[in-house]
Formats: C-alpha cells, structure tokens, sequence
C-alpha cells in the first residue's frame, strides 16, 4: 500500500509501506476510506518535535473492519468502527475511571494516514455503529475519534455548565469544536479568540457569542472588560504555548477552571502564580474512547455535525499539499481520500 510517512521537517512523502497484518491476536485491522491531519502532527512537521527515523504518519481513524485476531470478541468483521490515538484496553482501573489515554496498557496508535490500519486491543478501542453509516455522515465520524473528542474533552474537564461563560484559547480545528462541546453542555456565553475571518465565521456557527481577537495581555483584558471584571469561569486552552496557556490561567476567575488539550510545547508554570489565582487546571492527552459512543450517536441523529471542520479535500497521494496547507493556515483541517 501507499501511505503518509514524515522523514523530517517540511518533508512528508506518499509512499510504499508493508501492508498492516494481524500481530496480536487483539488486533484489528481496519480498511480506512477517509482519513485526516491532524494539528498535532504539525508539530514534528515543523521539526518542533525531532524526526529520528522515518514516521508513519496519522491517528484520526474509522472504518470498515477487514479482519480481526483469534482473541477479538465483540469486533467483527465487516463491522463500521471508530476509535481514538490510544488504544486501551477499556478494562483496568483507569478505564474505568474514563481516562482510557491512561490505560495501563495503552498504545498510542499511528499510521493511520493509509488505506489500511492496524489497531491493538480491538475489544477495547473500537466502537462499531449499528449499521455501516451513509457516506456523507463519515467525516464527522472521523472528527469524532480525536478533534471533537479532544474538544469535547476540554469543555468537560473544564467543568462546562449550564449557564457558563467559557472562554475558547485557540482557534484550530480543536478549538472549535471545543466551542461546539460547550454549546452542547449549555455554556451561555462563548467567548471564542481568534483573527482569522473563516475560523470565526464557524466558531460562531458552532455557538460561539463573542469574537475576542486580541492575544496576550490585550486579549486578557478585553476578557476582564467583557465579564465585566469577573473573567470566565470556564476556559478552554486548545493549543499547547507558554502564551495560551497563560493566558488562559490569566482569563480564569478565581474558582473557575482552565482545561488544556493542547500537547506544550515550552509551557511552565510559576508556582506563586497559581497559588493566588484559585484556578483549577485538568487536561491532558483527551480519553476520547470515553466519549465515542455519546458523540458517535449524537452525529448519527444528526444533533452536532463537527466534520465542518474540514474545509479541504484531498486524495491521500497529494498529502504534503494537505500538511503544506494547514501549516501556512490556509486550510483548518484537511481530509485525505484513501480511494
Ligand atoms: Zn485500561
């Protein structure tokens, strides 16, 4: 098969892998028909993260099930599934907790910017749909096994309530649907920062009810001026810098909460800070399996539609123009067809 391999900075190539097979008798493996970029993989793409060997590329995965190992119980061939960059086994004490990124045997899963994908602990990682679904419902599938599970990751590890006023640090395809989440778990008021025009235009379609593009200090204080002194009592920080993430503390009213979802780069802390600002913080790597089967059913009914978020299409050959894209931030996230 061909497939998306990062050989290092600016570099990503469509090119001939092995094809995935069965290793552990809980593997599946996948017959991908869309797939995707994902924010994150800009980071070893603008070599902020080294390349030691040639990557395969991509995490963002659902599709047909083409064959699973003699341990798999309830995946079965034939079977639309979806799942999450890590693979858990959604039985151990974190599991069970919700926080399946955790797992105490998890794998992160890659490779999946390919036709076929091969996905550890099938049992626990896949969610299969009762039927296969209608085609144009498949890219909010696939938005659903990370950008909006991460999203919605971060509204609820944020404590998003009814009534809230939430603020959204970021203005990817991750934050964006963070805006989405909150609408959905009864924020009133969405305060969304962004300067670019078309990633405003669906932060608002999302439910967004303020635009603030002012960043750092400014956009701290324009924050204060909106709530009128109070700040937010929630803020979701989507991106993963030392400025968003203080800004984000910074944005917080004492009590309130900051979620961050955004993998840092460069971020510390300063104790003292913290002490005095009476924020709490929870984030991490988003447990995206313990949200699929809500988010799988509210896209079936067609409640929330996050594939809005792929605002370019293209065939998997032509991936380094989809990286190139959303790396010069012409594109929000880029679809890639297998087919
Ligand atoms: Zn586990």
């Amino acid at each position: 098969m061909r497939a998306a391999v990062l050989h290092g900075p600016g570099d990503v190539r469509y090119e001939e892998r092995p094809e995935p097979t069965i290793i552990e008798p809980t593997d599946a493996i996948l017959r991908l028909s869309v797939t995707c970029i994902c924010g994150s993989d800009l980071w070893p793409y603008r070599g902020f993260n080294p390349v030691a060997e040639p990557m395969p590329m991509g995490h963002e995965y659902c599709g047909i099930v083409e064959e699973v190992g003699r341990a798999v119980r309830s995946i079965k061939r034939g079977q639309f599934v979806i799942g999450s960059f890590g693979a858990s086994d959604n039985t151990c004490l974190h599991c069970q907790a919700g926080y399946q990124t955790s797992c105490a045997q998890r794998q992160w899963v890659t490779g999946a910017q390919a036709p076929v994908l091969r996905v550890p602990m099938a049992d626990g990682t896949l969610v299969p749909t009762a039927e296969v679904p209608s085609t144009d419902l498949v890219p909010s599938l696939l938005a659903v096994s990370d950008v909006l599970g991460t999203g919605w990751f971060a509204a609820d590890a944020a404590s998003v309530k009814p009534g809230a006023t939430v603020v959204v640090v970021g203005d990817g395809a991750v934050g964006l649907l963070a805006v989405l989440a909150a609408r959905h778990m009864g924020a009133e008021r969405i305060i969304a920062m962004s300067r670019h025009a078309p990633r405003q235009k669906l932060a608002r379609e999302f439910g967004a009810s303020d635009i603030v593009t002012e960043r750092g200090e400014a956009g701290i204080e324009r924050i204060t001026e909106l709530t009128n002194g109070v700040r937010a009592d929630c803020v979701l920080e989507c991106v993963g810098t030392s400025e968003s993430m203080m800004q984000a503390i910074r944005s917080t009213r004492p009590g309130g909460s900051v979620s961050y979802v955004g993998v840092p780069h460069g971020v510390a802390l300063d104790g003292a800070e913290l002490f005095f600002t009476h924020v709490r913080l929870h984030g991490g790597p988003a447990p995206v399996r313990r949200y699929l089967p809500e988010l799988i059913q509210l896209v079936l009914k067609g409640h929330i539609n996050p594939g809005r978020v792929f605002d370019l299409e293209l065939p998997l050959e032509q991936v380094a123009d989809g990286y190139r894209a959303m790396d010069e931030r012409r594109a929000i996230k880029t679809l890639l067809r297998t087919s």
